[in-house]
């Protein structure tokens, strides 16, 4: 063995763990270790998976203590210095452990112990031969001949898949043609075409044009620009045309939707109209190929990246512009895990880079709103759509005395008849999946509720179970009531199965389609159910909150809005800014491409304020007042939050956890500028069998906050998360 002393290198790992503090490994000087890159560490008895974070002076450390790493498996950073730098940024904004944040923005393909395989496919082709060499294999070794045929058919080779469907024992005999100089394997990359043709867009508006042009000169820096435009004003125009230029340069586009916003029908859409190569990123993919659109779009093969909330994180050759179509979604806060916000993030990526954001919605989050104060920010607006048929008024229809059958009015039943012996399309919106949300004894007013949590358990027929949709719970529906053993068990209320059920049996001749979480299993699930409805044929689509979102349905005459009453006594202090938004892109799928929309929103209090402004107020309006009265609560985006939640198995030690903390921060620096909520239990108390409990802190200004969180944050990581007691801490939550 070698006796010369070895001289170390020591480094800061990142583990994916629920923790503050990094680990360090001593690395043998000869290895070329660099920050991002992954290795095999030794963990407790066994090995885990660490990202090099950065080098450490060693004269701190006694060597021959210190362990050392298992081994090397990047031989490059898989991430680069601007993401390790962006994943600082977040790991201390959030106040989330930075082990955790890295191994966020490594696909998850790569948080296994495993060196990366490459994304790019193995292709055989047939190199130049004489025509004797062919007629010899022909006679002698008919199999290779066969193959040589196959791949002579085809100049621009095949892959594993393709030879193996020529021959079963496709491989043995490649490798001999490949000895004999007849065959040639090479890597090639796997990229979804680009069409041949390229569709030419719409002629633009006035308004997208001028929208263009204004944005334009704008895109060599930072800029963030929101684009206020009703639902079909076509905001995804003018996305394509400064994609274009920004393509045109060189540079690289990610293009961020909501979680289920994403459907091939818009990859289609966008690669119809650029010569370059589009990616996609979501969670309906495999691990692999998830991986593989992030290799692709790294190394700049790819150059447009079309994803879900985390394809925030991909890196780039050359970004040059980010979108973020939707900005007011609610899918783009994560809400579990790492905590933080999407387009909050990418608009700081795209400030480290200076690059500029184009952002979209019909009702934008009164945040970005009350950003267009800061320098930087722009505020566009899309009035008018294309075809001229403006998005309908909203209509209010009172349920307050009307019978109602299968959750519907008369006068909304009359609607849909009218509309559908037209022709037209009917949405109608309910935000409240299963068959029924409510199962009582009628003799002794049981209710059945969730064991573990504080919440009903809504009925779902089809499968003859009680659903907690909090925890997925279930049990089959009880015969007889579990308290008096009756059997009058019955259900009250109304969910999406029973409407269709409703529906199919009252427009027989039409057909109803259901669009939930239970009826559509990822974005292809929804595309192949919406099929009648892309025909254009009469029928009737009911769903949740997901058919507000992304899809484009040109046929729809008439929205009906089933109840959304709930929001008006909500607790959570955004409800009435997700109504406003909620009902407006709802009914701003009726009447488009030319066709007169009709928008029905039955409600049992006609005369609330918020019912009747919807009826007659421009969403500018709308969020012009909600931000008013939030500036008068003191709410945000007029204050920022930090929510410090602890989950238990008792509610008081919930709470002890966090009075623990109130002496700290009575104790802080800025503790005059700020003001205190708390330790009170959470709206929901009991989840999943765990109590909660939460403190919040606000300021009307950051700097109090970040110095407070800085102040308290060694108290917190001295409280050490168990199973017993865990504490998250949430900046920006999107509740209190
Ligand atoms: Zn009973
Ligand atoms: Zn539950």
């Amino acid at each position: 063995m070698n006796n010369m002393p070895r001289s170390y290198q020591v480094f800061s790992f990142a583990l994916p763990l629920p923790i503050y503090h990094s680990f360090d490994y001593k690395v043998d000087q000869d290895i070329d270790a660099q920050p991002g890159q992954r290795f095999v560490l030794p963990f407790a008895n066994g090995k885990k998976l660490g990202l090099l974070v950065s080098a450490v002076d060693n004269s701190r450390y006694d060597l021959n203590r210190l362990k050392n790493i298992e081994t090397q498996l990047d031989s490059a950073p898989l991430l680069s210095k601007h993401l390790m730098q962006l994943a600082r940024w977040l790991a201390d904004y959030y106040c989330q452990p930075l082990g955790e944040v890295t191994f966020l923005f490594m696909p998850r393909y790569c948080r296994k112990l495993r060196s990366m395989k490459t994304t790019r496919v193995q292709i055989w082709s047939a190199l130049e031969c004489e025509q004797a060499t062919l007629d010899s294999l022909q006679q002698k070794a008919p199999r290779q001949f066969q193959l040589m045929l196959a791949l002579k058919q085809n100049p621009d080779g095949l892959n594993a898949a393709a030879l193996k469907a020529v021959q079963a024992n496709w491989h043995a005999q490649i490798k001999v043609l490949q000895k004999k100089g007849l065959v040639i394997a090479q890597h090639k990359e796997n990229l979804p075409p680009i069409p041949e043709v390229m569709q030419t867009g719409p002629v633009l508006t006035r308004q997208q044009q001028k929208i263009c042009e204004t944005i334009a000169p704008t895109l060599h820096d930072f800029h963030v620009h929101l684009i206020q435009g009703v639902t079909g004003s076509g905001k995804t125009e003018v996305y394509v045309q400064l994609m274009q230029q920004v393509l045109a340069q060189g540079r690289q586009v990610i293009y961020l939707v909501p979680e289920i916003g994403l459907t091939p029908q818009l990859i289609k859409r966008i690669q119809q109209r650029l010569t370059y190569t589009v990616v996609s990123s979501h969670s309906a993919q495999t691990d692999f190929k998830r991986y593989q659109s992030w290799d692709q779009f790294r190394r700049g093969v790819a150059q447009v990246l079309i994803g879900t909330r985390s394809a925030l994180f991909s890196d780039a050759s050359g970004l040059g512009l980010m979108i973020i179509d939707e900005e007011h979604d609610a899918s783009y806060r994560q809400q579990d895990g790492v905590r933080y916000h999407a387009r909050d993030v990418a608009i700081k990526r795209a400030q480290m880079l200076g690059i500029p954001v184009i952002m979209g919605s019909a009702t934008p989050s009164l945040e970005s709103l009350q950003n267009l104060n800061k320098p930087h920010y722009h505020f566009h607006e899309l009035r008018q759509r294309p075809n001229q048929s403006a998005p309908p008024k909203i209509e209010l229809l009172d349920i307050a005395n009307t019978p109602l059958t299968g959750g519907c009015s008369p006068r909304l039943l009359q609607a849909i008849d009218k509309h559908l012996s037209l022709q037209g399309q009917v949405l109608l919106f309910l935000n409240r999946r299963g068959y029924a949300p409510v199962v009582m004894c009628h003799d002794c007013g049981w209710q059945a509720s969730c064991y573990q949590c504080d919440a009903r358990m809504t009925l779902h027929q089809s499968v003859n179970k009680l659903i907690c949709h909090h925890c997925g719970y279930s049990m089959q529906l009880p015969q007889q009531c579990p308290d008096c053993g009756e059997p009058n068990i019955k259900h009250y209320g109304i969910g999406t199965q029973q409407l269709e059920q409703f529906l199919q049996q009252r427009f027989s001749e039409y057909k109803t389609i259901r669009i939930d979480r239970d009826s559509v299993q990822g974005a292809e699930g929804i595309e192949h159910r919406l099929e009648p409805v892309q025909r254009g044929e009469p029928c009737i689509l009911v769903g949740t909150q997901m058919l507000a979102k992304g899809h484009d349905y040109p046929h729809i005459t008439l929205v009906g809005i089933l109840d959304a009453d709930q929001a008006l006594f909500s607790s959570f202090y955004r409800a009435a800014e997700r109504l406003v938004q909620t009902v407006l892109q709802v009914s701003g799928r009726a009447g488009r491409a030319g066709k007169t929309g009709q928008a029905l929103l039955q409600t049992r209090f006609v005369n609330h304020p918020l019912m009747q402004n919807l009826c007659v107020q421009s969403y500018t309006d709308l969020a012009r007042d909600m931000l008013q009265e939030r500036k008068l609560l003191g709410f945000p985006p007029f204050a920022r939050v930090v929510t410090l939640l602890v989950d238990a198995l008792q509610l008081d030690d919930a709470l002890q956890r966090l009075q623990l903390l109130v002496k700290p921060i009575q104790a802080s620096s800025v503790f005059a500028s700020v003001k205190m909520v708390g330790p009170i239990p959470a709206l929901m108390t009991r989840r999943v069998g765990r109590y909660r409990a939460q403190l919040s802190v606000m300021s009307d200004q950051i700097r109090p906050i970040r110095i407070l969180l800085q102040e308290l944050m060694p108290f917190i990581i001295k409280q050490k998360n168990t199973q017993k007691s865990r504490l998250v801490i949430e900046v920006d939550p999107l509740d209190l």
